[in-house]
């Protein structure tokens, strides 16, 4: 840990917040800028805001965008604390920084933490540190840097080396760097057009001193496709509870035209006795996800006793099934499912009841099986008295 000096001019007033994501970049690939760019199930910037907005020691937060993103702004904003108007930001991003500064001079913080959109992993002790830097110990500026662990050389226009830094002494720096309000302004208008990358070289060609404190390895910057990868495994907890249910379901045939197979109508010469659509695919997938959560049956979640049901379309309950698991961040693998009847035939109709499962569930194609037997001639099934389903499902849960 990098000491920081005894406090020389504590601060106090607010901090807030200027994330930086009017960039263009679209190195990253998928066509949106990468700080809109969906992770874990949110765009990038929404995780950094989310880190911002909640921590105690941030008063407000407020973000520089291209104006042509507005809409992809909003999405990522939606419903995050402590948010004031997004400012426009410049062609370059020293540009932007001090177009946000500008803004906020209007009702100036004693601290700003500056931040990039695509480090979506910042988290509370990191941001704790550098405004515990600046606020408590009185250093006019802090930035978060790491030990390199690469030699680092520097190179001519020819691409020979003119000099072999010291190693120990190079530092890797990432955002958020806070500093003290009214300097870095004045630094920045000071430096306007310089053409630097960094806050902190902004504060350096201004003379001020900067510290380094220790970074955070896992805070990095969301550059090439293999960095979104590996912050997706970071953000999402491995699904590694596997969790098997079965599913059981027989309905009779009785008197109709029709038949409700897998979530599709079958004309046939008889429909079944039943108090829903009696399409027993769906209901005995229904109960294997039941299973496999351990929350019950079909018929508790929809008692046959409550008219409500009376008639329902099965996809609600497979629906619901499915949002039970989801509720819980669970991933539905895989349904495994056999049809035991003579009539009708599934063959037909089997690609169709496969997409519209998995419509229902909101999954792949290649993770709904659909297989047909009959009982050859034997038993119930066998003389044609009703149809019978059974259903395996392979659901993800987080472990815990
Ligand atoms: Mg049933």
């Amino acid at each position: 840990m990098t000491d920081i000096p005894r406090p020389s001019q504590p601060a106090s007033g607010p901090v807030t917040v200027l994330v930086v994501a009017a960039g263009r970049g679209l190195r990253a690939g998928a066509g949106l800028p990468k700080q809109y760019r969906p992770l874990a199930g949110r765009p990038v910037l929404a995780h950094a805001l989310a880190a911002f907005a909640g921590h105690p020691r941030v008063d407000s937060v407020r973000v520089v965008i291209d104006p042509a993103d507005r809409v992809l702004y909003d999405r990522a904003s939606e419903a995050v604390p402590k948010l004031g108007q997004p400012i426009a930001g410049g062609p370059t991003r020293q540009e932007s920084v001090r177009l946000g500064l500008e803004a906020l001079a209007e009702d100036p913080p004693a601290c700003v933490l500056i931040h990039d959109g695509a480090r979506p992993l910042v988290d509370a002790p990191l941001i704790g540190r550098v405004i515990a830097a600046v606020m408590d110990a009185g250093a006019p500026a802090a930035v978060p840097g790491l030990a390199v662990t690469d030699t680092i050389k520097q190179v001519d226009d020819n691409g020979f080396v003119t000099q072999t830094p010291e190693r120990h002494r190079l530092r890797a720096v990432q955002t958020p760097q806070a500093f003290r309000f009214d300097a870095l302004l004045k630094a920045h208008r000071a430096q306007a057009g310089a053409g630097l990358t960094d806050d902190a070289a902004v504060m350096e060609a201004a003379g001020h001193r900067v510290l380094v404190i220790d970074g955070d390895p896992a805070n990095i910057k969301l550059t090439h496709p293999e960095d979104f990868a590996l912050a997706e495994a970071r953000l999402s907890p491995p699904l590694d509870d596997i969790r098997t249910g079965q599913g059981y379901d027989v309905h009779a045939f009785g008197p109709g035209d029709h038949v409700w197979l897998g979530g599709i109508r079958i004309p046939h010469k008889a429909g079944v006795l039943a108090h829903s659509d009696g399409d027993v695919i769906l209901h005995a997938a229904t109960d294997a996800i039941l299973g496999a959560l351990a929350d019950g049956d079909i018929g508790s979640h929809f008692p046959p006793s409550d008219p409500q049901w009376k008639g329902a379309s099965s996809d609600r309950f497979l629906a619901h099934a499915a949002a039970l698991a989801a509720a819980r961040g669970g991933r539905i693998a895989h349904l495994d499912i056999t049809v035991v009847c003579e009539q009708p035939r599934i063959g037909p109709h089997r690609e169709a009841m496969r997409a519209r499962i998995a419509g229902i569930l909101g999954v792949t194609l290649d993770r709904v099986a659909i297989k047909a037997t009959t009982s050859e001639r034997m038993g119930f099934t066998g003389r044609g008295e009703g149809l019978a389903a059974l259903a395996v499902a392979t659901v993800r849960l987080p472990a815990g």
